[in-house]
């Protein structure tokens, strides 16, 4: 446990992190893999005496991976952006972060940290995304030019892991350059830099500190933002408060699918960042934010719908899914050629829609009888939403992939027209969704950069309410030892 904690915010600290979360400057898209890289080397440059640069790592197409070091505090901060490809935001928070670093000592002194910034840690699967990055407001060029990878080739969940029936040590270089990263800086925090797409704000923090819930709601309040209130992500993350779970680990999610009688070594893979980094007491925040928001994200009234019957419903349209995707793969299978990311991701997630709907039909076959409240009832809906965009639509990049290599047979080219049927309709009944508003790239940014400056202040407060220990990085009492 943390022994004694005076770990809030004082008033000062807390107006001067939401001032600056308010103040980002207007941001209109996401950077390419290589605008990224231009600025921060321009940046490095330019900053000889503040900014230091190293690579730490190569993709596994052959890309360097570089980290970034500004400051020269005693308490190792690492951050790093690009962990789902998908999730652009962070390329920006780090860019921001690393402007306002190296344009402000006072900020630099306030947080007495040494900042290490890897600005994409997946560069392969960026590039993938880049089509869309242009105008991230357009659901449609978004839902087209989505690519997210399989599981296995996940930074994020990829990390070894070892419980119970489960084993899992095929690491990527990439989370392997990560892995060397934290065993070296033993970073007193970690920001995991993620996003989500739709609905409200919403945290994981690995550990329960007190002080930092208050500010980390301050921060989207003040920048006009809702919290998301409905689904969480799985039902077997903890929720510390409103909107803030703790960072999931594997070991509690196949605790959970064995709970419900199902193979859980068969449907878990690797371990997340947050739980590998916990041997150092490392606390990870990762702050997950949406692209558009609803009204419904953190509409906490009760609907006449049933819970239990909210989420079989979200259940039986996910096991739907899976066996419409997995019946145009199969009549695909034998003319496909080639072995694209698009077709490793679809093949590994397409199983996971029927073993997901599965798992959530035993679950509701087991809720007391309850209302829904109006973020539950729309959080599940659009979770079928999104999926049927996110997996019908790299099934459709694996197809077109063959056609435009000229591969495609004549079999391929009916099963491709297929598919792009079904995924027309489905961006409709995405697009004919009402009251959704596009956010502000720059707020999204604000909410990042903000909980990030928090979380530093709050571990700042909790060093020195400890021993007078000034974040120097190990086990001394960071209440490393929760596991
Ligand atoms: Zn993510």
């Amino acid at each position: 446990m943390t022994g004694p904690v005076t770990g809030a915010l004082d008033a000062g600290l807390l107006d001067d992190v939401l001032a600056r979360a308010v103040a980002v400057p207007a941001i209109s898209d996401f950077p390419t893999v290589d605008a990224l890289l231009d600025w921060f080397s321009a940046l490095a440059d330019d900053h000889p005496s503040l900014v230091r640069r190293r690579r730490v790592g190569t993709s596994r197409l052959g890309e360097p991976i570089d980290m970034f070091s500004i400051g020269d505090g005693p308490r190792p901060h690492l951050l790093f952006a690009g962990v789902h490809p998908n999730e652009p935001i962070g390329f920006r928070t780090l860019q921001h972060l690393a402007a306002e670093l190296v344009a402000d000592p006072g900020l630099r002194a306030a947080t007495n940290a040494t900042w290490h910034l890897v600005p994409c840690i997946d560069p392969d699967g960026t590039r993938l995304n880049e089509g869309w990055f242009g105008d991230p407001a357009d659901r449609a060029a978004y839902a087209r030019g989505f690519y997210r990878p399989a599981p296995s080739e996940q930074v994020e969940w990829t990390f070894p892991f070892a419980y119970k029936d489960a084993y899992f040590d095929d690491v990527i270089p990439e989370t392997q350059a990560l892995m060397r990263l934290i065993d070296e800086l033993r970073p007193e925090l970690m920001v995991s830099l993620h996003n989500a797409e739709l609905g409200g704000v919403y945290y994981y923090l690995s550990e329960d500190l007190p002080g930092a819930i208050g500010p980390l709601h301050a921060v989207p309040a003040a920048l006009g933002l809702p919290l998301h209130t409905g689904e969480p992500e799985s039902p077997a993350l903890e929720r510390l408060a409103p909107a803030v779970y703790r960072a999931g680990s594997t070991r509690d999610e196949y605790d959970y699918l064995e709970s419900l009688g199902l193979d859980a070594a068969a449907m878990v893979g690797g371990e997340g960042s947050a739980a590998y980094a916990r041997r150092h007491g490392t606390v990870t925040l990762i702050a997950e934010l949406p692209y558009w928001s609803h009204p419904a994200a953190d509409d906490t009234s009760e609907t006449t719908a049933d819970y239990a019957d909210v989420v079989r419903a979200k259940a039986e349209a996910l096991v739907d899914l899976g066996t419409t995707l997995t019946g145009l793969l199969d009549d695909a299978r034998a003319d496909l050629t080639l072995r694209s990311p698009f077709l490793r991701a679809s093949e590994a997630f397409v199983p996971m829609m029927t073993a997901s709907g599965t798992s959530e039909l035993v679950r509701a076959g087991r809720l007391p009888a309850r209302p829904a409240t109006g973020a539950e009832v729309f959080s599940n809906e659009e979770v079928v939403r999104m999926f049927r965009l996110r997996f019908g639509g790299m099934l459709v990049r694996a197809l077109a992939a063959e056609a435009s290599a000229g591969l495609a047979t004549a079999r391929l080219h009916r099963v491709h027209a297929r598919a792009r049927a079904l995924y027309d309709g489905w961006l409709a009944d995405a697009l004919a969704v009402t009251g959704l508003e596009v956010l502000p790239i720059e707020r999204l940014v604000g909410v990042q950069y903000g909980a990030t400056l928090t979380m530093s202040h709050v571990l700042a407060a909790r060093g020195s309410g400890l021993s007078g220990l000034s974040g120097e990085s190990g086990e001394s009492g960071r209440g490393g030892g929760r596991r």
